[in-house]
């Protein structure tokens, strides 16, 4: 059980996440004028607590010399990521796969770990779902059929560095290769974290920015990586400015992970630079209901309160969050803390990633398993991204049992089929027809 760390209590330097989850408003004037019955505020509930070791307790433990006032500063958290096997080994009890793992790696999708997510992890369990997801195993070296490093086909949609331009009115602006914490399961495993961590030079931000001014077709940009927000406030506000300055670009997103792994980034002076720029949306990546602590739900908070739309993108993951409770848990999670689920993706075939790709079938049968069983708003769309570039294919178990006369059989959330006047007219066959009161 995580304690609530004396640094919740206190306001980070630059102006970190508020330090508790805020209490939900009274209820309306309006609505007492009605006479409904008289309730006090209920506190918003907090998320699920993860069941590892405090933030506090952590940071004394293992990081002895750092102030609570380091602990909530993101730049020290940038600066302290865990990033060798020592490192690592001084947090974790490792096995000798992941060990091995992390000795034999080279190239892109290094080790990396906030000493915040670090808190999180299981400090004995390899197999605690947190500490699967982004600590490297010997089953990535193993590629199996159908896996290729880049196989959504990226590079070869990509007309200038930084941007893929795979549908017709939007392009991803891909400005960093750095993250908080390398997810094992990355679509991007080619190019994260490679050379050494670095932004996109100056002269290719602004290729890439002419390309989106020269593409009057493109009304949304979504800004990814690696992860935009390890930008800092100056850097990240001076390409805001850039694209709202377009005249077409109508939105503008942010695809990011920050908030889960390093929830310190969301400073006020992150939201106010963040707010200047709307219409803008925030993808934020979770993948499990673990990540959704106190300090998590204080930066969604911050992010909701500035008026950005909040959206999730969840990976299905072997292992991890493949279960009905999980996702559930996730979602509703979520959804209290203004995040509405997004997407769910089957995890893309990236080379080594076989041990956390679970079969299409189970996708399907989890989505199955939820709806009906929780509100609209608690399910996100399943998709496949489809190898070589064909953008995002949406999957769901499909209703219709088929149809008997004028009446189609539809089958509802408890297996259950119902019949639905659907008279086959040359109207609905698509082929005209009169209206009887026209
Ligand atoms: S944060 Fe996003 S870009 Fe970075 S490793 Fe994880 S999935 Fe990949």
């Amino acid at each position: 059980m995580r304690e609530q760390s004396a640094s919740l209590e206190e306001e980070p330097p630059d102006g970190g996440v508020p330090l508790s989850v805020a209490p939900a408003e009274a209820a309306p004037a309006a609505i007492a004028d009605l006479s409904l019955p008289q309730t006090s505020p209920r506190p918003v509930r907090t998320p699920r607590r993860p069941s590892t070791s405090p933030g506090d307790a952590f940071r004394r433990r293992h990081f002895p010399g750092a102030s609570r006032r380091d602990w909530n500063d993101w730049r020290w958290q940038m600066r302290n990521r865990l990033r060798s096997l020592g490192a690592v080994e001084r947090v974790l009890q490792l096995t000798e796969s992941e060990r091995e793992a992390i000795r034999r790696h080279r190239g892109a999708l290094p080790l990396g770990i906030t000493p915040y997510y670090a808190s999180l992890l299981d400090p004995l369990a390899a197999d605690q779902p947190l500490r699967r997801a982004v600590m490297p195993s010997l089953c990535e070296f193993v590629v199996t059929p159908g896996e290729a490093t880049d196989p959504l086909g990226e590079e070869h949609t990509s007309p200038v560095p930084g941007i893929v331009h795979r549908y017709p009115d939007r392009v991803l602006f891909l400005a960093t290769s750095l993250c908080g914490v390398y997810c094992r399961y990355c679509t991007r495993a080619r190019m994260v974290g490679d050379g050494g961590e670095h932004a996109l030079r100056r002269s290719d931000l602004e290729a890439a920015i002419a390309y989106i001014e020269a593409h009057r077709e493109v009304r949304d940009v979504l800004i990814s990586g690696g992860d935009p927000l390890t930008l800092d406030d100056e850097r990240l506000g001076w390409i805001l400015a850039r694209l709202r300055a377009i005249p077409h670009v109508e939105i503008i997103r942010i695809g990011t992970k920050l908030p889960a792994v390093l929830p310190q980034r969301i400073t006020r002076g992150l939201v106010q630079t963040l707010r200047r720029f709307h219409p803008l949306w925030m993808s934020l990546h979770f993948t499990h209901p673990d990540e959704l602590t106190p300090e998590v739900a204080a930066a969604c908070a911050r992010l909701a309160d500035a008026g950005i739309p909040l959206g999730s993108q969840t990976v299905l993951l072997k292992g991890i969050n493949d279960d009905v409770a999980t996702l559930r848990a996730l979602f509703h999670g979520l959804l209290r803390l203004r995040v509405r689920p997004y997407y769910l993706y089957q995890c893309d075939p990236i080379a080594g990633s076989a041990h956390f790709r679970t079969p299409v079938a189970r996708g399907l049968e989890l989505i199955r398993g939820l709806r009906g069983h929780t509100s609209g708003y608690a399910l996100p769309t399943f998709v496949v991204d489809a190898p070589g570039g064909g953008g995002k294919i949406p999957l769901q178990p499909d209703p219709v049992v088929g149809r008997a006369g004028d009446e189609l059989l539809l089958r509802n959330y408890e297996g259950r089929v119902y019949r639905y006047p659907d008279p086959v007219t040359p109207e609905n066959r698509g082929e005209g027809g009169t209206c009887a009161s026209a």
